[in-house]
């Protein structure tokens, strides 16, 4: 049984091509610049990389493309299009409407579509993937797995802001919660390294990359993580900025000149990481090579950091102590710097980390990087999201 993931965004679209019988990626690729001047596929299968230029107007025709790619007499992996049993689909936002993935019909496609003013990025875009691959394969299965669906466990306590109850009731105004099906997917792969019942486990996962969300995950369940009501609360992340006092909003603008839409971009695209260095939002470029000899990119790592470290000390208190601390994605399994930093001096939890293991950590594997005589496991996980979704995929059409 092959499965296709699909992640749709406003103008790209990345898939993979898994075989479920070993959950082996048969072939993967990215197009880029859909509906822009210069759009391309790039293809990986066989070992080798194909690159295709050519125009794409829209996410139907990218999906066209991916298909023929597949099927290429060259660089394909499949005979016949009928050998994809069902597609999964990446949708960001699921609000209250879905705690688990789904099967997608009319009535799906509605409430994703109703959800759009909650993730104006990304749930559009989605969608136009949804239709593109319906559209292509109109008798093909498709499941929606969506981001927040594995923080639909937080309590209420967790999930409201200290704002008026009918902000909630009114607006939908509250915590969801993203990177699910990361979240998900390391803290099971954690339990496994644990050799306990997830259902036994209390553990916190550091998804740090470009965006970056920390969840407890008591008993496999979500009961809090950092981003919010949008991916822009919790820690400082690549440009966007993590929390602030929403107060200082209105100053800015005071002071700027600027509008509110201003602010957001502000806010999204030109703060965190990129806006406290003035150099990069990359934190290849702000700790390797003699990076953080540059004062300004040390500060703004370490701001990273302490944000983790804070949260990680919030959230041993909410689990009531930690089994094993995962840290994942682009930044958390690549960086050692941040890992360090964010886990220093914490030893009055049980937190102590092993700085040789830490410092030499393999890629692309699990390791465990705590001392020997810490409480607490610290464990590098590679995070799997297509993965979560082809196997969602799988367990709901049942093929
Ligand atoms: P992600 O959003 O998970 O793709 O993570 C992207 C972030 O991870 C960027 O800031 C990268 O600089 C950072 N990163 C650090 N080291 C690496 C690496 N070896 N490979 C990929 N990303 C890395």
């Amino acid at each position: 049984m092959k499965i296709l993931v699909i992640n749709a965004g406003s103008s790209s679209l990345k898939y993979q091509l898994i075989d479920m019988q070993n959950e082996s990626v048969i072939a993967k690729g990215l197009c880029e610049r859909i509906a822009i001047d210069g759009s391309r596929l790039v293809h990986k299968a066989n070992g080798q990389t194909y690159e295709f230029t050519k125009d794409m107007p829209n996410h139907t025709v990218a999906i066209k493309m991916v298909l023929d790619a597949l099927v290429d007499k060259q660089c394909g992996v499949i005979s016949d299009m009928s050998e994809i049993s069902a597609v999964g689909h990446r949708v960001v936002h699921g609000a209250e409407d879905y705690s688990t993935s789904v099967v997608i019909d009319e009535k799906v496609l509605q409430s994703c579509k109703d959800n759009s003013e909650l993730a104006p990025l990304h749930n559009p875009a989605n969608i136009m993937g949804i239709k593109a691959c319906m559209e292509v394969m109109p008798d093909t299965p498709m499941v929606a797995v969506f981001d927040t669906a594995f923080h639909a466990t937080m309590p209420e306590y967790a999930y409201l802001y200290g704002m008026s109850y009918d902000d909630y009731k009114n607006y939908r105004i509250r915590k969801y919660g993203f990177h699910g099906t990361s979240h998900m997917y390391v803290s099971q792969e954690a339990a496994k390294y644990l050799g306990k019942d997830i259902a036994d486990t209390k553990i916190i996962t550091c998804h740090l990359g470009n965006g970056s969300s920390i969840t407890a995950v008591k008993g496999g369940k979500s009961v809090d993580t950092t981003m919010g009501f949008t991916p822009l609360d919790g820690v400082p992340m690549g440009t966007r900025s993590g929390s602030v006092d929403p107060a200082i909003i209105e100053y800015w603008m005071q002071k700027t000149g600027k509008s509110v839409a201003d602010a957001m971009k502000h806010l999204n695209k030109e703060c965190g990481m990129l806006g406290l260095s003035g150099t990069s939002s990359d934190f290849r470029d702000l700790c390797d090579n003699g990076g953080l000899d540059n004062p300004r990119n040390k500060l703004a790592v370490d701001i990273f950091a302490y944000a983790v470290k804070r949260y990680i000390g919030s959230y041993t208190a909410v689990l009531n102590g930690v089994d094993a601390i995962v840290f994942t994605a682009g930044v958390g399994e690549n960086t050692h710097y941040v890992r360090e930093r964010a886990l220093s001096d914490m030893d009055y939890l049980g937190i102590k980390l092993d700085k040789k293991a830490n410092d030499n950590c393999p890629r692309g594997q699990i390791a465990d990087i705590s001392a020997k005589d810490s409480k607490v496991r610290i464990l590098v996980i590679p995070t799997n999201e297509e993965l979560v979704i082809a196997r969602e995929t799988k367990a709901l059409v049942n093929l």
